[in-house]
């Protein structure tokens, strides 16, 4: 595996990488969920290229960029044991340069749920994937339906650019316990874990009352909320794919969505119906 830290070194391996290539984007701490990209990109391309790289604009000020787990060696590991070709691991003042051109998220699609409580965090989204589309000019790019909102902002970005490279989403993974796989979790104490729990089980018993007939998103809501009364909801939304909000649940057209913080740690974890 190639260890990549320079613009012009990616560039000039991404010259040579003949046929499909498949990208995995991510801030690093690497864990199961990002292994499952990384194992369905191996399977489907003939190279594969994984980015680490904690991305400054993401972040808004008061966020967790200085205490984002950094985890170099381990991450490395992962990708040579996974069979990565490369790993593109560059500087901050390499990615980004002074006084640039910036992108922006979609009005609507960027600025509601996530993007409501994060402004300007799906620009920055954007803006790096943008340039690391740009520089590893991927035939396939991997992403999680855990981060949805923002699968969907990527997939906008494809479309409305006319860029050809084909955005794979990948379903969530999970402990066995249910708690969605997040880099962040290593911020939960034991005790914080445990209430965490509460947000996957509500949307275990939101799809289970949709199996059951339910259909009304708020009796869904109610239930979910009622669940969650341990820790601090910031928004429980049921959503069509476009995220526009829904009166009814769909079948195979519905999102559910909740993020909540757990003492300090921000958590979000989603439900496709
Ligand atoms: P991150 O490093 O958190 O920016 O995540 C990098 C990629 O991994 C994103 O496409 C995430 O949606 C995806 N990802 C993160 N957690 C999970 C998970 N538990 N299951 C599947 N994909 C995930």
């Amino acid at each position: 595996m190639q260890i990549i830290k320079n613009i012009e070194e990616m560039q000039a391996l991404r010259g040579k990488m003949e046929g499909s290539v498949g990208f995995v984007p991510t801030m690093g701490a690497l864990h199961q969920g990002h292994l499952t990209l990384i194992r369905q990109a191996r399977a489907e391309n003939d190279h594969v290229v994984v980015s680490v790289f904690v991305n400054p604009t993401q972040f808004l000020p008061g966020e967790d960029l200085e205490k984002y787990p950094r985890r170099e060696e381990a991450d490395r590991k992962i990708c040579d044991l996974a069979g990565v070709d490369a790993l593109f691991m560059p500087e901050i003042g390499a990615m980004y340069h002074d006084d640039e051109v910036k992108l922006k998220a979609p009005a609507y699609l960027g600025y509601i749920l996530e993007g409501h409580r994060r402004p300007g965090h799906f620009d920055g989204v954007v803006q790096v994937v943008m340039k690391l589309f740009n520089l590893i000019r991927p035939t396939r790019a991997y992403f999680g339906k855990k981060d949805a909102q923002q699968l969907r902002i990527l997939q906008k970005m494809v479309e409305d650019f006319f860029m050809s490279v084909e955005i794979v989403p990948v379903d969530t993974v999970r402990e066995e316990d249910g708690l969605a796989l997040s880099s962040r979790n290593v911020y939960l104490s034991p005790e914080e874990r445990e209430r965490a729990l509460s947000i996957s089980r509500s949307l275990k018993r939101a799809s289970r009352l949709v199996m059951a007939g339910e259909t009304d998103a708020e009796a869904i809501r109610l239930a979910m909320e009622d669940m969650m009364r341990e820790i601090d909801v910031e928004y429980i939304a049921v959503v069509d794919r476009d995220f526009r909000p829904l009166e009814r649940v769909k079948l195979k057209e519905t999102i559910i969505l909740v993020a909540a913080r757990v003492g300090h740690t921000r958590l979000i974890d989603n439900i496709w119906i």
